[in-house]
């Protein structure tokens, strides 16, 4: 019998509902495994978030990293609270556990589910099946810059935010992009940048992408400006795979694609160390929604599908694609979320997903 460890940080508001829903279907699944692939989790929970922050003004304990690095992977649902900066609970936390184990490549895949309308004209017609692969170690957040820089007096602050991008970076990215596309039906890789514009870190990211482009001569590949793509995910997204971009264009191209899907509270995502040096991360895109956090009604999907992509990691694809499957039975019945226009709580949902395991 295989006993993966595995360290839950819910975090804070929907987080804690949603990851709880995500423990249950995978406890269900190793329940229910057979000998021949016997496996169960050994979970630990992490108290960590901004109810800590209050109490110790710290996001998480000193030693956090330390103690996360002996897991087997990092199960986190969301981050922040209206009592606390964005970027301090962001930083003290969230990016503390990415930087800290260089999980330097963001998976976020984008699918249409049986059973949810999407606001795309299009999507009756085109089953999208896209990947956001977003650059997770440098780019706009590096945490470069500083504020007060020139303040001679009121109303003459200056802050600068500088953006770092390294050769190393960036081929690392373009590359887990394009061996991702090599393992996918469709294989395109459409590299996101405003090298128009933003005239050095960017222009390294195309001169990049196009040498590492040329080794892969079987995988077909283009270039798009951010703007112009948020226009293409929107009128032309069937031509689409594998989409790689920089920390903070990938990330909002995301948000774009799982509101195409449907909803936020769609999407997973997976957040690797490829290397395997460190623990990867499984979180659902999605952040706190502390306008309806505590309600029992989070939409638990984009958790349980990050819950398949952690399967996946750990050695057991066959098992990621039940849980795969029962999302998408899920909805095929018709068991909705509130966001998706159903009435399911996030606990019917989850049931649904549990007896669909099958
Ligand atoms: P972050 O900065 O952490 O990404 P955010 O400020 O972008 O967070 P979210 O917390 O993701 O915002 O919420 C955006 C909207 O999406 C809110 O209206 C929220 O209710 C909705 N939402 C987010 N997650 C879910 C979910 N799991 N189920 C239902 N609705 C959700
Ligand atoms: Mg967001």
């Amino acid at each position: 019998m295989q006993t993966f460890r595995i360290a839950a940080i819910p975090a804070d508001g929907v987080g804690r509902e949603v990851v709880a829903a995500g423990r249950e279907v995978l406890d269900a699944l190793a329940s229910a495994s057979k000998s021949a692939s016997d496996f169960a989790f050994d979970w630990t929970e992490f108290d960590w978030g901004c109810d800590h922050y209050h109490r110790t003004g710290r996001m998480m304990a000193e030693d956090g990293l330390d103690r996360l690095k002996e897991f087997d992977a990092i199960y986190f649902g969301a981050v922040g609270w209206p009592s606390v900066p964005d970027h301090i609970s962001l930083w003290g936390l969230r990016l503390a556990v990415c930087q800290g184990f260089d999980q330097w490549a963001n998976v976020r895949p984008v699918r249409f589910l049986p059973g949810v309308t999407s606001p795309l004209r299009k999507a009756a017609e085109v089953p999208l099946d896209w990947v956001v692969v977003r650059e997770n170690s440098e780019g706009e957040y590096a945490g470069l810059g500083g504020r007060n820089l020139a303040a001679r007096g009121p109303g003459s602050e200056v802050a600068i935010q500088s953006s770092l991008f390294t050769e190393a970076g960036c081929e690392r990215i373009i590359r887990y992009a394009f061996e991702l596309a090599a393992t996918r039906e469709r294989k395109h890789v459409t590299s996101v940048t405003k090298s128009n514009a933003q005239q050095f870190g960017m222009v390294l990211w195309d001169d990049v992408f196009r040498r590492v482009a040329a080794e892969y001569p079987h995988i077909e590949s283009d270039s798009c400006l951010v703007d112009a793509m948020a226009a293409r995910f929107v009128l032309r997204p069937e031509d689409l795979s594998v989409v790689v971009a920089s920390n903070l264009h990938a990330d909002i191209l995301s948000d774009l694609g799982s509101a195409l899907a449907g909803s936020l509270g769609l999407a997973a995502s997976a957040n690797y160390n490829p290397e395997r040096r460190f623990p990867s991360m499984f979180e659902p895109v999605h952040g706190s929604a502390p306008d309806i956090a505590g309600q029992g009604v989070a939409n638990p999907i984009g958790a349980i599908g990050s819950a398949a992509l952690m399967l996946g990691h750990l050695g057991l694809p066959a098992e990621a694609a039940r849980v795969d499957r029962a999302i998408e039975a899920t909805t095929a019945a018709g068991v909705l979320p509130r966001d998706l226009g159903g009435t399911a709580s996030t606990q019917e949902i989850t049931l649904a997903v549990i007896d669909s395991l099958g």
